[in-house]
């Protein structure tokens, strides 16, 4: 749609736009390079350890009014994040009219979504008043079905005709219009999603993703100290580990960009030199494998075991197993099994509301010899396009946590061969991480 000049998608996460003086840092970034047209927001994050998200804040409001308490001393907390940065910006600029209707609408019992995607909503006035571009309220370009899921060729299409009216613009991350016309927001993490609509949108040449960290690492930063950058991964190894817990993307943001193979490239906002990741359809043809490109891991999984003899021949033992799951919403995560019993790996909080319920109905139906519920589990990804090609990875992976101490509780591999996941007691999750990068880091190439 666009004419052949280069064109870049930018968003800049909550931690880039915590205040002024990173507001000041992403305006640098911006107008080095005149392709950055069109820019997304997230509300402001945290400017120190301690500090609040403005996201979690508005949480906080919303649940106060929903208990009947008093919410206008965290409202004003807010209102005084963006009063601080429109002023170190020196903006001649005021929420007052914004924050009134907010208020306004939170007596009148707002929605939790509506509340929550105010912070994005501000921040892109205030960033667009700083640039220059024009503003675009993303409730009157991304759309839900009813599903409740994103209407992405409808979304496609107004986003696309409206943003070819504008050279330079900025539109708020994380939420849209539900079909009733209300607020609806993605998940935790989801202006991620929105830049990738835009880029597919204005056919970007690429999607640049700007954070706090100068790229993907090979495993979260908070548990190794400064581990190896990943410097290309590709889209379906990144939804692996960003599934997993590596939180730097949201996972389902490579779904719009992978139609039509536009690269993501993550970058740092305090070191925007940096090369960062370059997330692409498929590795290039020089591509240096490595036999592992990253680990993630995730606590909060339970497992269903159940126990019966001579299970496997029971013709359509799995299937009722799994309606009674799919009658209480809950989807699986593995199902690790042998001839007489079968583990079923769900996330804790989905089996919670029912888990006495799903019990009793699996008994009734499948009749086991033995079930229980064992709480407390973590999943650990490892991942790589290359272990389809080296021989000896499980062997290393399982070697490196056996020394360590850790009893595993369960081993899956994708049929692609590009990961392996390891179950383990949540008291481990750190340690088993740690065993397998310093097992990989640094032997790879020698
Ligand atoms: P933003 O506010 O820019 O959206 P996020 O907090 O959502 O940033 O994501 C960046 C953070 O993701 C990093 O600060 C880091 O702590 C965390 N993280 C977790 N796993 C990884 C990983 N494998 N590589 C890089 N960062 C990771
Ligand atoms: N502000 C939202 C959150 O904290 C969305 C985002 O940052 O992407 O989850
Ligand atoms: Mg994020």
């Amino acid at each position: 749609m666009q004419s052949n000049a280069a064109v870049k998608v930018v968003k800049f996460g909550g931690s880039s736009l915590a205040d002024a003086e990173h507001f000041k840092k992403v305006a640098d970034i911006i107008k080095a390079d005149p392709s950055r047209r069109y820019v997304v927001p997230s509300a402001p994050g945290k400017r120190f350890g301690g500090d609040s998200k403005v996201t979690d804040m508005l949480y906080e409001c919303y649940d106060r009014v929903v208990n009947n308490n008093d919410y206008t001393d965290i409202l004003d907390k807010i209102k005084e994040r963006y009063d601080l940065i429109i002023k170190g910006l020196e903006l001649n600029l005021s929420l007052d009219k914004e924050f009134s209707a907010i208020e306004s609408i939170l007596s009148n019992r707002a929605s939790c979504d509506y509340v929550a995607s105010r912070g994005e909503y501000l921040n892109g006035l205030i960033l667009a008043s700083y640039l220059g571009f024009s503003f675009i309220d993303a409730a009157d370009v991304i759309f839900f079905d009813s599903d409740g899921l994103l209407d992405s060729e409808k979304t496609n299409k107004v986003m696309c005709k409206k943003l070819s009216h504008y050279e330079y613009a900025v539109i708020p991350g994380f939420y849209g219009s539900a079909c009733d016309g209300s607020t609806k927001t993605f998940s935790r993490g989801g202006s991620d999603i929105t830049g990738s609509i835009i880029a597919r949108a204005v056919e970007a040449d690429i999607y640049e993703n700007w954070t706090d960290v100068s790229g993907v690492k090979m495993v979260d930063p908070r548990i190794v100290e400064n581990p190896k950058t990943i410097s290309v991964i590709t889209y379906s190894e990144l939804r692996e580990l960003a599934y997993m817990g590596a939180t730097v993307l949201h996972e389902d943001a490579i779904f719009p960009v992978r139609l039509t193979g536009i690269p993501i490239n993550i970058k740092n906002t305090n070191r925007p030199d940096d090369e960062g990741t370059m997330i692409v359809l498929q590795a290039p043809d020089d591509d240096v494998r490595n036999e592992i490109t990253g680990i993630a891991g995730k606590k909060g999984f339970s497992v269903i075991n159940i126990v019966k003899d001579m299970m496997n021949s029971e013709v359509g033992f799995g299937r009722k197993v799994l309606s009674i799951l799919e009658k209480y919403k809950i989807s699986f995560e593995h199902i690790p099994s042998g001839i007489d019993s079968m583990g079923v790996i769900v996330s804790s909080a989905l089996l919670a509301e029912s888990r006495e319920r799903v019990i009793n109905e699996l008994s009734c139906e499948i009749v086991p010899d033995c079930i229980s519920i064992e709480d407390n589990i973590a999943l650990v990804a490892v991942v790589g396009r290359g272990m389809v090609e080296s021989v000896g990875i499980a062997a290393r992976i399982f070697k490196a946590i056996g020394e360590a101490g850790i009893n595993v509780r369960m081993i899956d591999q994708g049929s692609t061969e590009n990961n392996i996941i390891i179950g383990i007691s949540a008291n481990d999750l750190e340690n088993t991480i740690k065993a397998i990068y310093y097992e990989f880091d640094g032997k790879e190439n020698s």
